[in-house]
């Protein structure tokens, strides 16, 4: 039996997506081998702040729906359950307007099946983590029997990847995500405490939503670009290692799989793994990296040497006051309170500023720009070739 399986999906046709999705699970041994009649299975998409479908930022309402009818057909009471991104505050108003957005609140009325509004909020322990020993986390991810995580597959502006790892991401309520860019020193640590809580969390089962995902500038105003395949496993680390090679990403400038290899977590021989339709023909070798993404320095020693260096490479945010509405999520977001609103617009104080693009990733506008300062330029051009 594989431990990943990848099955062609060129649109998201609700038919095909429902027949892609199904082989998927059968490649893996089928959902009885995950889940039990009578339980209570939450499914995990990646809502992000809620989107159009269209723009690939969250995981296809299709796919959401095609897992969610296989699950309610297996005799389980299913509920959709995320927090959304760090800037949005988690309450019943914002989770009705993201699952609005994203299409979900169909899903969920076409199927009779839950979508999770209690914004309630509890701790776990997790005594094994190397960085991490307790989370907070959403209720329904404490209460649920099993979990299966529907990612979406995007470029990441801080991990380079978004995928099953960072998917569990969610799990933390919305605000209390910012906190964790500002503990984490930098992308080697914020790895670390990804793998620990996907290791605290620890989905049953990941079903990746690849059909359309996202180049560039993700996990929020990247590019759609067409990937044509779901994928799936019982394990997030050899998905993700999978789905680095689907785009063409140097595995281990992933913090998320750096830190999985370190524990080794990840499968040999992930070539012959891939079962399905397999990886041959998909395979991408020309996809747009996020702008801050430079492959080979996000875990190199180098990288952390330098540490004193990055804060001026690293590209700044920008407001582009033109397009900014003053709504004054990036300042909500902003784990070091570097955001302030006046006049109706957003302004940035660098001095303590972190470079987390918590704000870019929340900026429902498109108004926070990257930029490099005149150092950074300067430092690019001896660090980037
Ligand atoms: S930059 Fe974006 S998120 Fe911040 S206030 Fe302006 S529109 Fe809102
Ligand atoms: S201003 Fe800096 S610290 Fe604040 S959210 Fe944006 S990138 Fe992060």
């Amino acid at each position: 039996m594989s431990v990943v399986t990848l099955r062609r999906s060129s649109d998201y046709d609700e038919d095909q997506v429902h027949r892609t999705v199904r082989l998927a699970i059968e490649d893996l041994g089928g959902l009885g081998s995950f889940i039990k009649k009578g339980q209570k299975v939450l499914l995990k998409p990646n809502l992000l702040i809620g989107s159009d479908p269209s723009r690939a930022v969250t995981t296809h309402p299709s796919v959401v729906k095609a897992v969610a009818s296989l699950v309610k057909e297996a005799g389980c009471t299913v509920t959709i359950a995320d927090s959304p991104g760090a800037g949005a505050v988690y309450s019943h108003a914002s989770l009705r307007k993201a699952y609005h957005a994203s299409g979900y609140d169909k899903v969920a009325a076409d199927l009779d099946v839950e979508l999770n509004f209690n914004t309630e909020t509890g701790d776990r322990s997790f005594h094994e983590g190397v960085l991490m020993k307790r989370f907070t986390l959403i209720r329904p991810v404490l209460e649920a029997d099993v979990i299966i995580s529907l990612p979406k597959l995007k470029t990441h502006m801080l991990t380079g990847l978004t995928g099953a790892v960072k998917n569990i991401f969610g799990c933390i309520p919305g605000f209390e995500k910012a906190t964790y860019h500002s503990r984490m020193s930098d992308r080697a640590d914020f790895g670390e405490m990804l793998v620990d809580l996907e290791r605290a969390v620890r989905p049953q089962l990941t079903v990746m939503d690849a059909v359309i995902g996202m180049e560039g500038d993700g996990p929020h105003n990247g590019r759609p670009r067409l990937f044509g395949a779901i994928m799936a496993s019982a394990d997030p680390h050899a998905l993700d290692l999978a789905a680095a090679r689907l785009l063409g990403i140097e595995p281990m400038s992933v913090p998320t799989l750096a830190a999985a290899s370190k524990r080794g977590l990840l499968p040999p021989a992930m070539e012959q793994e891939v079962g399905g339709d397999g990886l041959t023909g998909l395979l991408i070798h020309d996809l747009e990296l996020p702008a801050t993404f430079v492959k080979d320095k996000g875990t190199s020693v180098a990288w952390r040497a330098a540490g004193s260096l990055t804060k001026p490479y690293a590209l700044r945010p920008v407001v582009d006051r033109e397009k900014c509405t003053g709504c004054g999520s990036c300042a909500r977001t902003c784990p070091r309170m570097c955001i302030t609103i006046s006049d109706h617009k957003a302004r940035i104080s660098h001095k303590n500023c972190i470079r987390c693009y918590c704000c870019h990733e929340m900026c429902a506008q498109d108004a926070i720009r990257l930029r490099r300062s005149m150092a950074g330029k300067a430092m690019a051009k001896v660090m980037v070739r």
